[in-house]
């Protein structure tokens, strides 16, 4: 007999589905992410300066985005690379919440910089290099913001399901997964897109799951096809990276939208993002049929 999901994921149990029949829907500000609505969070890579992130901000939101990306403290392949403006740049990040009502995603790299991010931000991002990194998710967990988990670039879906358990572990209900590619022996792109991870992560867990096209695709041209497909996967949400220009940015600029690029993207997701209401609907109705005693092994 096929093992059950509950069985290959021994070390996620309350992660997974199973018995229970309620997904996990995130708080953040005025907005649910893993809800009803479809949520997008978009921004630039790093911030840079003031001029740069605010302008970013308005034009987003004025594109129907709901929170505002940009990393402080950046993780970089290169050492000599840029690696954020630190506190400076958690303060421009609120300073663009507070003019826009954008909610803050940004990163925290080190368990030393938990509270401080922490007293800035709205969702803690535990990037794909520090997926692993216990000892930083047992922090950000104890902080009590949201946290952002990306894949890490190397990690199974089960060693995600994992790090996502040890943060539940540590009292923090809210957890929001994300898969934004992972290597593989395609070079083509810079990761591959599990968009089967992504059907499958709404398959067998409770949380909510964030598709970033930016990562996995690497070129801009390709983010809004991967964002429709991460849509058609069922995720409840997208991460875009958008700078006003591209070519200039400090970091993954390749990949980056401009803002007419964002604008236009958003206006073709729509009926995508219409599309997975459907969806959204017949998977309640079939969820409604399969709760009680037999769901268990409805998702096994
Ligand atoms: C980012 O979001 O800019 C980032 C560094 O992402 P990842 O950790 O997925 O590489
Ligand atoms: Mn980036």
């Amino acid at each position: 007999m096929r093992e059950s999901w509950q069985e290959r994921f021994a070390d996620a149990p309350d992660v997974l589905l199973g018995a229970r029949c309620q997904r996990t829907v995130v708080p953040v500000l005025d907005f649910a992410v893993g809800g009803d609505e479809f949520v997008t969070m978009a921004g630039p890579c790093s911030v840079e300066s003031e001029q740069q992130l605010m302008a970013t901000a308005h034009c987003v939101r004025s594109a129907g985005a709901h929170f505002l990306r940009g990393g402080a403290f950046k993780p970089r392949s290169s050492p000599y690379a840029f690696q954020g403006l630190g506190l400076e740049g958690l303060k421009l990040l609120a300073a663009a919440r507070d003019e826009t009502g954008l909610a803050i995603v940004t990163e925290v790299m080190s368990e030393r910089d938990v509270s401080l991010v922490a007293e800035y931000a709205d969702v803690l991002q535990i990037g794909s290099r520090s997926m692993e990194n216990y000892s930083l998710l047992e922090a950000a967990a104890r902080s009590g913001r949201p946290i952002l988990l990306k894949r890490g670039m190397m990690a199974t879906v089960g060693d995600l399901l994992s790090s996502a358990q040890v943060i539940l572990n540590n009292g923090n209900p809210n957890v929001i997964l994300c898969e934004r590619g992972i290597r593989t022996f395609e070079t083509a792109m810079r990761n591959t897109f599990d968009a089967a991870g992504i059907a499958l992560l709404k398959q067998i867990a409770h949380l909510p799951v964030i598709a970033d096209p930016s990562h996995a695709a690497g070129y801009r041209e390709l983010v809004p096809k991967l964002a429709r497909i991460g849509i058609a996967a069922g995720a409840d949400g997208i991460l875009v990276e958008v700078h006003p220009h591209p070519e200039n940015a400090w970091s993954d600029g390749e990949q980056s939208l401009d803002f007419e690029g964002f604008a236009a993207m958003m206006t073709e997701l729509e009926p995508w993002i219409a599309l997975r209401g459907t969806g959204l609907r017949e998977q309640k109705s079939e969820h409604q049929r399969s709760t009680g005693p037999h769901f268990a092994e409805a998702v096994a």
